[in-house]
């Protein structure tokens, strides 16, 4: 077996982020145009915390543990930022390989029930001390309810797991995603103070206090033409919007599209600038994002006013 090369992975080659802190890109069954999950391994020269082990192909399983294997560290844990499957699938082969405990959300554990063995619960504040750096846990819901990122306190580095993408988007799909929830943690890095950001799929993010706040004015925007289709309709179901909202989607990622209408209705709802006809409550239909199943699904009608 032999270490991860740069000539053998080209864009997809491990690399540094900043000192003790390295991401091994490995590929995933993750959502077009993303094709790899970043694996980021942090700590010195003693010991490691292995964060999303991701990817489900054996193949890529031996690389990381061989990329691992010639860094010399000490596996200290597996942390997961979340339950979706293109961040959780190498943690088993980790685990054996190393002999190191699985840590997740408790939110995150109860979801991986019969799919990954997370030996341990990890929670807001929750930190490894590594010469040179400390990383701490954040919940960070919104993407997901047990979604973690990881901190360094110094340089304010995020390993930010789904919040932010260096390529693609970020899918909010009820319930488990929850639009006003991904707002308030988008704000709270920002007020907090954030340096570069890891994101888990595609390249680092330098400037990341920039790019949350272009999240966040987007993710308005989004919300302002949501607000002003239905107005304008007076009610409509998520799915109907979409054609509206999302002239450059090709009609497959319809599905996908609706339960993020889906998602800034539900916080228009919960503001009390929308509500539901029949009187139905909750996160109508089923999540479509890494969920197994059809794209058939049931939806609420929504309309305008209180
Ligand atoms: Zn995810």
């Amino acid at each position: 077996m032999t270490a991860i090369t740069e000539a053998d992975r080209g864009p997809h080659a491990p690399f540094q982020a900043q000192a003790g802190v390295h991401v091994v890109p490995l590929r995933t069954p993750t959502l077009p145009p993303a094709t790899h999950t970043n694996c980021v391994v942090v700590g010195d020269a003693e010991r490691v915390v292995v964060i999303d082990p991701a990817s489900p192909f054996a193949d890529e399983q031996q690389e990381l543990i061989a990329w691992l294997t010639a860094h010399g560290a000490t596996v200290e844990a597996v942390w997961l930022t979340h339950h979706h499957a293109d961040h959780v699938l190498a943690a088993h082969a980790v685990r054996d390989a190393f002999d190191a405990p699985i840590h997740a959300h408790p939110a995150t554990i109860e979801r991986l029930r019969g799919l990954v063995e997370v030996t341990g619960e990890l929670f807001e504040g929750d930190f490894l001390e590594f010469d040179g750096l400390t990383l701490e846990a954040l919940h960070t819901p919104g993407h997901a309810r047990g979604h973690l990122a990881f901190r360094d306190r110094g340089s304010r580095l995020v390993v930010a797991g789904d919040l932010v993408a260096g390529q693609g988007t970020i899918v909010i799909d009820p319930p488990e995603g929850d639009m006003a929830d991904y707002l308030l943690t988008l704000a709270r890095l920002i007020q907090e103070g954030v340096g570069a950001i890891v994101p888990a799929h595609g390249p680092v993010i330098e400037d990341g206090e920039a790019r949350l706040f272009e999240y966040i004015a987007h993710r308005q925007q989004r919300e302002e033409q949501v607000a002003d289709v239905l107005r304008s309709r007076g009610e409509g179901k998520a799915i109907d919007l979409v054609p509206v909202l999302y002239p450059e989607v090709p009609a497959m990622f319809w599905p996908l599209a609706a339960r993020q209408v889906l998602a800034h209705l539900l916080k228009l709802e919960a503001e009390g600038d929308v509500h539901r006809p029949d009187g139905s409550t909750g996160a109508p239909g089923a999540p479509v994002y890494m969920a197994p199943g059809g794209s058939a699904r049931p939806d609420a009608v929504f309309r305008w006013g209180r």
